[in-house]
């Protein structure tokens, strides 16, 4: 079985990136089917507890206060309506209910709200996720302590590259959050957005970050930028769909026993491509009608498109990749080792593309 490794060099990683792209899907397909049921999908639900007004400049984000997008803010959700949703979305097949609040860091005041919703979907028989932006001392602990499965926090891009996307918080910030998640004993969802105006030494940077945390992210989103006018990166170059494929053929190999998810931008992918994507190690995908506050296809157009392609969606993880992971975590804990490395120190040389973003 192809090992996990977290030593990624900048070369090798190219040259995966440089493979004809035939050549890179079947050695993608081969890795993926090492680790997983090729055929098996997990299937998640996200639901925005909390939109709009956010602190942070993420230039993606329609829900950042600094871009005038005209969405619809609202308040922190009653328990009750996200119970509610998270008994629709169990209906509907999903087996992950993903919480996700517009915030720089939970408040205080705001922590027993959220964690009822923990141990009330929990209570559903879903697994629960929450992204609710940096997290600071003992709140990781709460959140763990509430049941939560997994926590969301992207690593959006390379390191080279964040700087020109986000200003009010840094690289080793996220670093520090994810620290926290995993020191806590929760697991990772972690993975970044394409199509922002990187190079591809940027989509290269981001895997290897990636790739060197230890253990690997259980869950790695992929998303496509979905450009909301009245945001900075609104008038963006589109991202060709098979660059888009490549990078998750490269992440399935890197991270073999890692969830890749198919995440913000899937409707921009016709069924060939999300097919081909499937192929290329994707096992993981959002459902529902709308993702935070971007559309996502709707879920009889993605239970037409699983049908037609023999993919039975999950209702529970699979069990390997929890093991995988777990022996992993217990691994790096028992040698009271860093979880994370700076996988770009060994890259400060790496050369830089501009932005290329319209503003
Ligand atoms: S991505 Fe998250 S942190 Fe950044 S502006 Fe949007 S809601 Fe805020």
């Amino acid at each position: 079985m192809t090992a996990l490794r977290h030593d990624w060099s900048s070369e090798e990683i190219a040259a995966l990136f440089a493979l004809p792209f035939n050549d890179l899907l079947f050695r993608a397909h081969t890795v993926h089917r090492e680790y997983f049921d090729a055929n098996d999908v997990q299937v998640s639900t996200l639901l925005s507890i909390k939109t709009g007004s956010c602190p942070e400049d993420c230039k993606y984000c329609p829900q950042s206060a600094h871009y005038n997008t005209g969405l619809e803010k609202e308040r922190l959700l009653e328990i009750s309506k996200v119970v509610e949703q998270a008994r629709a979305a169990r209906q509907a097949g999903a087996s992950r209910f993903c919480m996700g609040a517009a915030w720089r860091s939970p408040a205080d005041r705001d922590m027993p709200a959220v964690l009822d919703m923990i141990r009330e979907v929990k209570s559903m028989g879903l697994e629960t996720c929450m992204t609710l932006g940096m997290l600071k001392d003992g709140q990781a602990e709460a959140l763990a302590d509430a049941g939560l499965d997994y926590y969301n926090h992207n690593l959006d891009t390379s390191a080279e590259f964040y700087g020109e996307i986000i200003s009010t918080r840094t690289y080793s910030d996220r670093l520090d959050t994810l620290d926290k998640v995993r020191k806590a004993g929760m697991k990772i969802c972690c993975g970044g957005i394409l199509g922002m105006g990187e190079g591809n030494e940027d989509r290269m940077g981001l895997l290897q970050q990636l790739a060197g945390l230890q253990p690997h992210p259980e869950s790695v989103p992929l998303n496509m930028l979905v450009k909301v006018p009245g945001t900075p990166l609104e008038a963006v170059e589109d991202l060709e769909p098979l660059e888009f494929i490549r990078v998750i053929a490269v992440a399935r190999i890197m991270m073999p026993a890692s969830r890749i998810r198919l995440s913000a931008g899937r409707e921009k992918l016709d069924d060939t491509a999300q097919a081909l994507a499937f192929f290329a190690g994707a096992n993981s995908i959002f459902y529902g009608d709308k993702l935070l506050t971007t559309g996502n296809p709707e879920a009889q157009k993605d239970q037409t498109l699983f049908r037609k392609l023999g993919i039975n969606s999950r209702q529970t993880e699979a069990v390997v990749d929890e093991s995988v992971h777990q022996a992993a975590l217990q691994d790096v804990l028992a040698a009271n080792q860093s979880l994370f490395q700076d996988a770009t120190r060994k890259d400060s040389e790496r050369s830089r593309k501009p932005c290329g973003l319209v503003i």
